[in-house]
């Protein structure tokens, strides 16, 4: 990269537990893209943590790993200006995964709403690992290691980047000396190895499922998916749930539906239109409505899967495998250089190493 001038970073990820749908699009990947020229962006494959909820699954987990990365390049991340980054081979992150640990109270870990929630809805009841909990310490790692200003987030992440910036804050104030009543803006200029990241929330921070109950999730069969067909993107857009029964009935705008209308149709006109005649019954039945929908979202999908073809045919997964490759060599130069000035503070830099 040409470009003298340092530019602020951005990190971020996905757990390849399934391929990305249309809230990934909207909470977090659609503001990646647009953050590609103005931040030196990482976007992290974080297949590690994936092991957390399916150990017994390493050939699925391989496989949505590179699935990801096709879905990453098919919404328009770019290689050459951002690194894509695999998580098993940035050592720095395990290694500083235990130093987090070390500053992140038990009870305080339990009490993070989200950890509580995938307990419940994953049904893991009490039979989940150790690791599924170290996975919230072990995200600490993964941002801080890049030092990022921004992590573009769905609105369920937030927990877990609260517990982030708690963490730097203490690792700053034990090992750097900064003030405790420092203002989180200030941290670096007071000698703070980590800046305090900020989660930036995508323009709907929490899309609902096809079910028209859940958040859309991976996880829940509920989901429109950035590699869905035409036919099928149309089909389940048929199937969002709104339980009302003819055209003349007056329809509530603020259902699944219409949630999905406002993400995904442009016209602002027309999307008014369509309201003013749901809510009055005005001969518009959902099926209507629905077609529109789903001519809008393919309207907007179909670019990516032009994008994806290439990835797709033969030969398509040794190109996203150099692309890991190359962008993990990047982001092991800036790890291991936080990682030494991580060290540098805690007293551990007895001497320098190189990664071979
Ligand atoms: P899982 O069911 O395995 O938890 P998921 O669909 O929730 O999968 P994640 O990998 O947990 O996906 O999330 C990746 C990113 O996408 C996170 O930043 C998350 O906040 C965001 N995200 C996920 N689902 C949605 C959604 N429905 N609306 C907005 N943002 C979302
Ligand atoms: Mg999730």
């Amino acid at each position: 990269m040409s470009d003298t001038t340092k530019r602020e970073r951005v990190l971020t990820g996905d757990t390849p537990t399934g391929r990305l749908h249309l809230g990934h699009w909207v909470g977090s990947l659609e503001n990646r893209v647009n953050m590609q020229d103005e931040y030196e962006c990482y976007f992290l494959l974080a297949n590690m943590h994936a092991f957390t909820t399916r150990a017994e699954q390493p050939a699925e987990i391989r496989q949505d790993t590179i699935e990801i990365v096709k879905d990453w390049l098919a919404a328009g991340i770019d290689p050459e200006r951002s690194c894509v980054v695999l998580q098993t081979e940035v050592p720095a992150i395990s290694e500083m995964t235990w130093f987090f640990a070390m500053l992140t109270g038990y009870g305080r870990l339990m009490r993070n709403p989200t950890i509580k929630t995938e307990i419940e809805v994953k049904g893991l009841g009490d039979s989940y690992s150790f690791g599924f909990l170290m996975y919230a310490v072990g995200q600490i790692a993964d941002i801080l290691a890049f030092t990022p200003k921004y992590i573009p987030v769905g609105e369920d992440q937030i927990p877990h980047i609260e517990l982030c910036r708690e963490a730097a804050r203490r690792f700053n104030q034990i090992y750097c000396g900064v003030d405790p009543k420092t203002e989180d803006a200030d941290y670096v200029e007071a000698g703070a190895v980590f800046p305090i990241p900020e989660a930036m929330v995508g323009r709907v921070s929490r899309l609902i499922g096809t079910d028209g109950v859940n958040k859309m999730s991976k996880s829940l069969n509920n989901s429109i998916f950035l590699s869905d067909t035409p036919k099928q993107v149309q089909k389940k857009v048929n199937k969002i749930f709104t339980g009302r029964q003819t055209p003349t009935e007056p329809g509530d705008t603020s259902n699944a539906l219409f949630q999905f209308v406002d993400a995904f149709m442009d016209d602002a006109d027309r999307v008014a239109e369509l309201k003013a005649r749901y809510e009055t019954g005005d001969n518009i039945g959902d099926g209507e409505v629905k077609q529109e929908l789903g001519a809008a979202i393919n309207a907007m999908l179909d670019p990516m899967r032009e994008r994806r073809a290439k990835y797709d045919a033969p030969g398509g997964d040794d190109l996203v495998i150099d692309i890991i490759r190359d962008g993990t060599k990047r982001a092991n130069e800036t790890a291991e250089e936080t990682l030494w000035r991580a060290k540098e503070a805690m007293g551990l830099d007895f001497y320098r190493r190189t990664l071979g």
